[in-house]
């Protein structure tokens, strides 16, 4: 993809997290990795007035190259960049249900089959840390071993995916599991699904979906 591909496929994903009301105002960020690091979306500007030359280019040091200054979470995204080579694009949220549970500070159990679309059994709830610091990237990246997304406490949501439309589908799903499990959870403690039920769909998981070019089936 060209620079201005990426740029326009990131804003369009920063876009979408608005527009699905998972963010409001200028909460949350976005961005996605190009050759030189990766491009993020500049702090404390709503995405709806961003355009494409408001977007930061940082490298994996965290130094920044652009007009505008970038969101103050760039930390975690540049540590799941290194950290993660199969991170494409990394998008961050308050959305409601999320952050609601977010707020218990507990990991979302396998109350349905689906938290397997995230790598593992369970969804695992960062420790709370003051935003923009390196220690919620330590958090964040600890609670993303083997998975693709996790809570942040007392915060919202942090998803990756190979592109910044991927992030934007798998970060809606997330906001709708919790929002399942939420509404489960009204009418008491859910049915858990056990052990054996989960890896036998995380198993199946490795290969749903459609064969990605130039990806092994
Ligand atoms: P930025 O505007 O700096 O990206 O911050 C928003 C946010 O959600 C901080 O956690
Ligand atoms: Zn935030």
């Amino acid at each position: 993809m060209t620079d201005g591909e990426l740029r326009d496929s990131l804003l369009a994903a920063a876009r979408g997290l608005s527009r699905a009301r998972l963010n409001v105002g200028t909460a949350g960020n976005a961005s996605v990795r190009c050759p030189e690091g990766f491009l993020i979306t500049p702090t404390g500007m709503a995405a709806d007035l961003c355009r494409a030359d408001d977007l930061v280019a940082m490298n994996l040091a965290g130094d920044a190259q652009g007009a505008r200054a970038p969101s103050s979470e760039w930390r975690f995204h540049r540590d799941v960049y290194l950290a993660r080579p199969e991170a494409g694009a990394i998008l961050h949220a308050h959305a409601p249900f999320a952050t609601a549970l977010a707020c218990q500070g507990r990991d979302i159990p396998p109350f349905h089959y689906m938290i397997a679309r995230f790598g593992g059994s369970t969804l695992r709830c960062a420790p709370y840390a003051t935003f923009g610091t390196q220690a919620l990237s330590d958090h964040a990246l600890a609670a993303l071993e083997g998975r693709c997304a996790c809570l942040l406490a007392n915060h919202g949501m942090l998803v990756f995916g190979r592109d910044p439309i991927h992030a934007l589908d798998l970060a809606i799903e997330f906001e709708v599991l919790c929002e399942q499990y939420w509404r489960t959870a009204q009418l008491g403690p859910p049915q858990l699904l056990g052990a054996a039920e989960m890896a036998e769909v995380l198993e199946k998981f490795r290969h749903y979906g459609q064969p990605q070019p130039g990806k092994a089936p």
